[in-house]
């Protein structure tokens, strides 16, 4: 009798023990894709990616900023290429426009595609040696190797036009402006204080009404 009570018992459990075995299972391949993700995550801010977007990072644009300006100040000699020494560069500041509202009113989600697309667009107006890089939640400079003021003018306003028509599968409504403020070498050749003109340049096109460009003033003491 007590056999066949342990017997049906565990024709019973089995099924709920294969169950509660193969939950276990999924469990721990979920924590391990959870923690490679993670180790991918670290790899790419070591390497200087940013992960959501594939673009550069705040910390490998800070690092290319203070090379390219030591060429341009003729500290060191450029090693990766034997191409012309560096003469100058311009930084484009890029800041989407009202974009808390977007994820308000679309959901967190739809912002990040948002990021995504304007990343790629960037990454395909620019030439490779170029750098783009997210520095922020919804910002992002790029770094523009050669270019003067007036390149980096027109490479922002073809960029701004390109945001302002840019449409979302699914989501047609959805409005994109950017605002942005530029700056070149030949006004500071010193990166914090270029950094505070791009970003003044970037108020300023903020205050004037955003979907604009604004180019940094020569000799504004910042
Ligand atoms: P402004 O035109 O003045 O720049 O307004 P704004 O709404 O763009 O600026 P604000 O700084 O108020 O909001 C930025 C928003 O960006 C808030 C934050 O939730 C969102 N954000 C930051 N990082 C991410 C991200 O990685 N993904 C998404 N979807 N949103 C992000
Ligand atoms: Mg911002
Ligand atoms: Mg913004």
């Amino acid at each position: 009798m007590e056999s066949f009570k342990q017997e049906q018992d565990d024709s019973i459990k089995t099924p709920e023990s294969e169950q509660e075995a193969l939950r276990k299972k999924v469990q721990d391949l979920e924590n391990e894709n959870a923690l490679l993700q993670l180790h991918v995550e670290y790899l790419e801010e070591q390497h200087g990616i940013d992960s959501l977007t594939g673009v550069k990072n705040r910390r490998y644009f800070e690092r290319e900023l203070e090379y390219s300006l030591k060429l341009i100040r003729g500290e060191i000699n450029e090693h990766r290429t034997h191409g012309e020494p560096l003469k100058e560069i311009s930084l484009v500041f890029v800041d989407l426009d009202h974009f808390k509202q977007i994820n308000d009113t679309y959901g967190h989600p739809v912002g990040d595609e948002v990021l995504q697309k304007v990343s790629a667009l960037l990454k395909d107006s620019v030439r490779e040696t170029d750098v783009v890089a997210r520095v922020g939640g919804e910002e992002f400079v790029v770094l523009l190797r050669g270019a003067d003021e007036s390149i980096a003018v027109r490479d922002a306003e073809y960029v701004r036009e390109k945001i302002a028509h840019m449409t979302f599968d699914g989501h047609p409504e959805i409005d994109v402006t950017a605002s942005f403020g530029v700056v070149s070498s030949k006004s500071s050749r010193d990166a914090k204080t270029l950094y505070e003109k791009a970003d003044q340049a970037l108020y300023e096109a903020k205050r004037a009404g955003r979907n604009q460009v604004v180019v940094g003033k020569e000799n504004e003491e910042v």
